[in-house]
Order: structure tokens, then sequence, then C-alpha cells
């Protein structure tokens, strides 16, 4: 691959989309999204293929992107110069488009991951280089490919077949500004890294153990059946799911049986049908890994409440761990169908064990009581608390983890300024 010539042909392009009004951008997303409305059954069966999610939530995952892209092309103009009032005749906060922009992104959500960071950077003024992960190159193209079918002009988004080594080459070319990366802690520093050496923005959205925290006055059966949801969803591989259960130690008894009756209903089947709730891991390699964790968990002292069962290369019946503090296995994600179960004594003590882990994306809190809520809200170390209901991410609300969970937003009409240079005009 001739990534300069990839990378003139981008430059050659911002050069002149940077100049077509926002409005007019916006006419082009408007067709993007009935693109992926008119396909989404065939881009659905590239991702079920590629990474194994069940197809119905291949499905959802383009329904979502095309709302996400619908709501960008209906937005207000945040870009507009704002003016500041001061003593000079003018002063200004204009947003500059930055140039072109790489996103590295993960398998998890082969369509939505790449569209929700490539969409207000376009908007914005920007164009996209994209670095799938390995197993995705399919999506990769059949993305690219959308655009080109909405009518962007050539070279807006590229998706390239490439490795880890040549993310170092693109970064230290002028042309390209900054990097958006969602994955792994150990992907986002190295990456982050690179970027830093050549002084170039960089978001990361990266790992999670999020707590979702069960407290004696919340509706439970409600709690059981989201909490599994939140869990096995995309067969446990998502990066704000339910990870951690943490459970008032006074509804322990009265929680745990009926969460692990729903828990246990999600089993693994033929990704492709359409009634299949637990899909396969993406890699098996992966699979690997996550037995590994499970092994090591029970080494340091965790209680299994309910076994991991593999029964193929990549597939697993759902399993459930009790862990106590202080188990190693808390400083890791678990990305798979093996959940944590902890138990706390109080307020005080669930709140520190949901924060005393590196990661801090998108906590839950379920109780009646808002006073209590209120705790949870104020001191929970993460970029998300949800209350009452399991964390998933909003079109419209912003995106983003604490901690070694990353930084930079994305989604809502924040994400529009984020590849933006601020620049500001004052004289007379
Ligand atoms: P990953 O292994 O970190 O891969 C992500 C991307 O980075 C892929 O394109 C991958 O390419 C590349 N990559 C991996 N290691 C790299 C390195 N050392 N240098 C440069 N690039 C590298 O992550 P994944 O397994 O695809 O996805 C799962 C992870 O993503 C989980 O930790 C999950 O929590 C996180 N995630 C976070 C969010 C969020 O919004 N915060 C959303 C989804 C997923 P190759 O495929 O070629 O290795």
């Amino acid at each position: 691959m001739n990534l300069s010539k990839n990378i003139n042909s981008a430059h050659q392009t911002f050069l002149d989309w940077k100049k077509v009004p926002f409005g007019e951008r916006q006419k082009l997303l408007l067709k993007l999204a009935d693109v992926l409305d008119k396909n989404k059954e065939d881009y659905a069966k590239i991702i079920t293929t590629e990474m194994h999610k069940p197809i119905t939530q291949s499905v959802a995952e383009i329904e979502k992107s095309a709302g996400m892209i619908r709501y960008y092309a209906k937005a207000d103009n945040v870009l507009k110069p704002e003016k500041i009032k001061t003593e000079f005749d003018v002063s200004e906060v204009h947003y500059d488009a930055l140039g072109i922009i790489l996103g590295v992104m993960p398998w998890n959500f082969p369509f939505w991951q790449v569209l929700r960071f490539a969409i207000p950077a376009i908007l914005a003024g920007n164009v996209v280089l994209l670095k799938h992960a390995s197993i995705c190159f399919g999506s990769g193209d059949a993305i690219e490919k959308a655009f080109s079918d909405a009518g962007f002009p050539k070279f807006i988004f590229q998706n390239l077949r490439i490795g880890h080594d040549d993310i170092k080459t693109i970064l230290e070319n002028p042309y390209v500004r900054g990097v958006s990366l969602t994955g792994s802690e150990k992907a986002g520093a190295s990456v982050a890294a690179l970027a830093g050496k050549s002084i170039k923005k960089s978001v990361l959205e990266l790992g999670g153990s999020d707590a979702f925290i069960v407290l004696e006055d919340a509706d439970l059966e409600k709690a059981a059946k989201d909490g599994a949801a939140a869990k096995l969803q995309n067969t446990g591989q998502v990066c704000n799911a339910a990870k951690r259960f943490i459970v008032h130690q006074s509804i322990e008894k009265a929680f745990v049986p009926q969460f692990i009756e729903v828990y246990n209903s999600y089993q693994p089947a033929d990704p492709l049908k359409k009634d299949t709730k637990l899909g396969k891991m993406a890699r098996p390699d992966l699979a690997d890994e996550l037995e590994a964790q499970y092994k090591k968990a029970q080494r340091h002292g965790a209680e299994v409440v309910l076994a991991l069962e593999r029964i193929d290369d990549s597939t697993f019946r759902p399993g459930i761990i009790k862990v106590e503090e202080g188990n190693p296995i808390l400083k890791e994600e678990l990305f798979g169908p093996l959940a944590i179960l902890m138990i706390g004594k109080n307020d005080e003590d669930i709140l520190k064990l949901a924060n005393d882990i590196p990661f801090g994306l998108g906590n839950a809190v379920w109780t009646k009581d808002k006073k209590r809520a209120q705790f949870f809200i104020e001191n929970l170390e993460s970029g998300t608390v949800s209350v009452n209901k399991s964390t998933s991410s909003d079109i419209r609300l912003p995106f983003g983890g604490a901690k070694a969970s990353g930084y930079g937003v994305e989604l809502s009409l924040h994400a529009i300024k984020e590849f933006t240079q601020i620049k500001t005009v004052v004289g007379n």
C-alpha cells in the first residue's frame, strides 16, 4: 500500500471539503443514513460473519448508526463563530477544521465505533483515514463504499488495510492532524505516545470494568433482567457493559438467584440465526485470554457462582464469579461472558469497591432513593453514571471515559468540536 498516495489524496480532498458550508455537509449525511438503511441486512451479515455478533444485534448496530448520522445531519451549527464582548471591535472564537484524522478502531462494533468517531469529525470539515481491526477490513470497505454511494467527495473516508506498524508513518505525516483510537488500554497508550511525539491531538476510548450497583430498595426484577442484558450483549464484549455486579449484602439472597436465572437463559447458538441471544467470541485467542483470567481469579480466591464453560474454540456458556476486594483480577477488564459479583456492606463500602479499579467508563446505580442516588452520582469516578438503567451510549449525550478508560468525548454536539482548532480573532 502506498500510504503517501493515500495521505496526499486525502489532503487534496480536505482543501476543498473544509470550504463546503456546514449545511451542505449535512445534506450528504442524510444521504449516507439512507444508504445505511437500504443496505442494513447486507452490512449486518458482514459484521456477524467477521466478528460473530448475533445477527439481530448487527442489524440494531446499523440502525443505531443511521440514527446517529441523522442526528448530526439535523444538528445546530455549533461551529459558527462565537462573539465575545471586549473593548475591541471584533473579538470572536472560530472553530477551524484540522485536516486528516486517523481512526484506529476495534472489532466489537465494526460500523458504530467507526462512524461514531468519523461523522462529527467529517461534519467539522476534516477527512478520515481508517485503520480498522484486522478482522474487520470487510466492514471498513463497506463503510468506505457507503460514503461514496452517498455522494461524498472521493477520498473523504479511506479504509486502509494496514497493520500496527503503519500507524507511526501516518502520524508523522504533517497533513495528519489527529488520531482517535477506540480499543484496549495497551493500544491506546502506544498510539497516544506516537501522537504525542508528533504533537498531535488524540482521543482515546478505552476499556472499562463498570459497576452495576444494586441497593436494597431497587426494583430487583428489573435490575436482574437489565443487568444480564447489559453484561451479555455482544457476547459480553462491550466496553461499557456492566462487568461488576456490586450488591448490598441485605439483598444478596433475594437478588442473586433471580439474576442467575435470567443470566443463564443466555445460551450460545448460531449467530446468524434471528433468535440467538449469545454468539461466540470474536477470536479464539480472546477466548483463551478470558479462560486464563477465569482461572487466575479462582487462584486468588474467587468463588464460582455459575461455571464458565468453554464448548468450542470461541464459544462459552456464560459464567459468574464472586470476587473479594484485593483479587488482582479486579485490575483487569473481563471482555466476554464472565461477570463479577461483589457484596458491599453499606453505601460507603459499595462506593469504595466501585471506584477501586483503574477504569472509569459508565457505572450504574439502582435505588429508588434519590438522596442515595445523588451520593453515587457525585462520587463515582466515571464518564457516565446511569440511575435505574444500564449504561448505554445515547447519541444526544456525551460519551467518554475517566481514568484508564481514556479521554476526549464522542457523541452529542460536543463531539463536533473535538477535532477543530480554536482560533481567537481579535482587533479593530
Ligand atoms: P485492541 O486490540 O486494542 O484493538 C483496537 C485497534 O487498535 C485495532 O485496530 C487494533 O489493530 C489496534 N491495535 C491493537 N494493538 C495495537 C498497538 N499496540 N499499536 C497500534 N494499534 C494497535 O482492542 P479490541 O480487542 O479490538 O477491542 C476491545 C477493546 O476495546 C476493549 O478493551 C474495549 O473495552 C475497548 N472498547 C472501548 C470502547 C469505548 O468507547 N471506550 C468501545 C469499544 C471497545 P489489530 O486488529 O490489527 O490488532
